[in-house]
C-alpha cells in the first residue's frame, strides 16, 4: 500500500513507539519484544530463547511474567542452565491474579491516545492458488487436520461488494465504541486491475501461532484451548498495548476512554465465556479489544442455532463470509472452499464482484508463520495496492474511520474506543 494514505501498521516502528510512549510502560521492551515475537512465529527465534531474553525485564516492569509461551518440558531443559527453571518458577509465583497486586495496582498509568489502524505489508505473501490450506480445512500451510474444534473463516473476495453490512452488524452486536472496527473492510485499487475497486474484509486472524499472545506480560491475551480462539481477558488486561504492536495485522483497538455503551447495558451472558472469563463484547476503559469470532455465539449464549455463526457472516447477503470449524471437512468455510475449487474456477461470471479474479486462495502474510485461521478466495492485494474510498461511506452507516486523520495529524485521536 502507499505510505501517504496507508493506515498505521503493526510494522510501523514510529507509530508503535508513539503509541507505547502514551502508556507508562516500558516502550523499548514493548518494541523489542513485539519484533522478536514475530521472529518466533517466523521460526527465526525459539520460544525458549524468547522467554529467556525478556523474562527479567518483564518481571522488573510488571512484577509477573505470564506470557503464553510454549516452554520446553522441564525434563528436557538444557542441563547447562540449571538456574533457568528456578527463575521461571519464582517469577510465576510472584502475583496472585485475584489480589490487589493484580491488574489495577499494576496498571492504569494513564494509557491514552489512539490512532488509526490498519493492515500493512499485505500483498507480500505468496499467492497460494491451489496450495496451502487444502479444502480439507487445515489451517497450516500443509493442510493438516487437527483434533477438536478450530474456528475459522473463508472469505470470498469475489463476492464482496464493499457494502459494510458486516461492519455494522459487528459493531452493533458487540456494543463497540465509534472507531473500534473489529471487522474492517478495505477498499483498494491494485495494479493490473485497472480502475476496479477491490475489497478485503479483515477480522482478527485468530492466528494459531500468534505473536500477540507471546508478548502479553500478564496472560490476558491468550488462546482458548478448546477451540483456538484468541481472546483477551478483560479482567486481567492492564492496557500495556504490547499485543497491539506485535500484531502484523493491525486488528487491535485500545479502549482508552469510557465505552459508548455503558456496562449496565451489556448483558453478562455476552461477556463471560463458558470458562467464566470476561472475554466477550466491548472492553472496558483502559483495555484492549479486538474481534472475538463472536465467542458468545460459539459458547451457545445466543442460542444453539447461533453456534458456528458470526454476526458478520449473518449480515453478509453476498455470500462472502463463511465461518465454521476448520477441522470439520463439512463446515461452511471448508465446503465453500471446496466448491469453489472443484467447480467454479473457470466460471467466475457468477461471482458478482469478480473483476477478472483468478481462482486463487491466500492467507494474509502467510510467510510470517502466524498460521492465520482466515483464508481468502480471490486476488491478494499486491504491495502496490492503494486504499481508496469505497462505494459506501463509513459515516453513512453510522461508523467512523479516522485512520487518515490520525496519520495526517500524527497524534492521538480523541474519542472513546478509538482504534490504534
Ligand atoms: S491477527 Fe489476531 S491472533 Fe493474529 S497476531 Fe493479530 S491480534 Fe493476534
Ligand atoms: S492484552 Fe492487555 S495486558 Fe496483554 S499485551 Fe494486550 S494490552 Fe497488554
Ligand atoms: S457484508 Fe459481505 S459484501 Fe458487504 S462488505 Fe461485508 S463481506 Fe463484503
Amino acid at each position: 500500500m502507499s505510505t501517504d494514505e496507508s493506515p498505521p501498521s503493526g510494522d510501523d516502528e514510529e507509530r508503535n513507539r508513539r503509541l507505547l510512549d502514551e502508556t507508562e510502560y516500558d516502550t523499548e521492551l514493548g518494541l523489542e519484544m513485539g519484533r522478536d515475537a514475530q521472529r518466533v512465529s517466523a521460526g527465526e527465534l525459539s520460544e525458549l530463547e524468547f522467554y529467556r531474553r525478556y523474562h527479567d525485564r518483564i518481571v522488573e516492569e510488571f512484577d509477573i511474567d505470564d506470557r503464553e509461551i510454549d516452554l520446553p518440558d522441564p525434563d528436557e531443559a538444557d542441563p547447562d542452565d540449571v538456574g533457568f527453571l528456578d527463575r521461571i518458577g519464582s517469577a510465576l509465583e510472584g502475583i496472585d491474579p485475584d489480589s490487589d497486586e493484580s491488574r489495577r495496582s499494576v496498571m492504569k498509568k494513564g494509557a491514552a491516545a489512539a490512532g488509526a489502524m490498519g493492515l500493512a505489508g499485505w500483498g507480500t505473501a505468496q499467492n497460494a492458488a491451489g496450495q496451502g490450506d487444502g479444502g480439507g480445512g487445515g489451517a497450516g500451510a500443509g493442510g493438516d487436520e487437527g483434533e477438536g474444534t478450530r474456528w475459522g473463516m473463508t472469505i470470498n473476495l469475489n463476492n464482496c461488494d464493499g457494502c459494510l453490512a458486516c461492519m455494522v452488524a459487528c459493531n452493533q452486536e458487540h456494543n463497540l465504541s465509534r472507531g473500534a472496527n473489529w471487522m474492517y473492510v478495505f477498499a483498494f485499487e491494485d495494479e493490473g486491475q485497472g480502475d476496479e475497486t477491490n475489497f478485503l474484509p479483515r477480522t482478527c486472524q485468530h492466528c494459531t501461532d500468534s505473536p500477540c499472545t507471546k508478548v502479553c506480560p500478564v496472560g490476558a491475551r491468550h488462546t482458548r484451548e478448546e477451540d483456538g480462539l484468541v481472546l483477551t481477558d478483560y479482567d486481567i488486561c492492564i492496557g500495556c498495548r504490547y499485543c497491539e504492536v506485535s500484531c502484523p495485522y493491525g486488528v487491535n483497538y485500545f479502549q482508552w476512554g469510557e465505552p459508548d455503551v455503558p456496562e449496565s447495558e451489556v448483558d453478562d451472558d455476552h461477556q463471560i465465556d463458558d470458562r467464566g472469563r470476561w472475554v466477550g463484547s466491548r472492553p472496558p476503559e483502559g483495555v484492549m479489544g479486538k474481534c472475538t469470532f463472536c465467542v458468545d455465539r460459539q459458547d451457545g449464549q445466543m442460542g444453539e442455532e447461533k453456534i458456528g455463526t458470526t454476526a458478520c457472516e449473518e449480515a453478509c447477503t453476498m455470500d462472502a463470509v463463511h465461518f465454521g470449524d476448520l477441522n470439520d471437512p463439512e463446515s461452511p468455510p471448508n465446503q465453500h472452499l471446496n466448491e469453489y475449487r472443484d467447480g467454479q474456477e473457470n466460471d467466475l461470471s457468477e461471482y458478482p464482484n469478480r473483476k477478472g479474479h483468478t481462482a486463487s486462495t491466500f492467507k494474509l502474510m502467510e510467510e510470517r508463520g502466524t498460521e492465520p485461521n482466515v483464508r481468502f478466495i480471490g486476488n491478494e492485494p499486491s504491495p502496490h495496492a492503494e486504499q481508496v474510498e469505497g462505494p459506501v461511506a463509513y459515516e453513512d452507516v453510522g461508523l467512523t474511520d479516522n485512520r487518515k486523520e490520525v496519520l495526517d495529524e500524527g497524534a492521538s485521536a480523541t474519542q472513546g474506543g478509538e482504534s490504534a
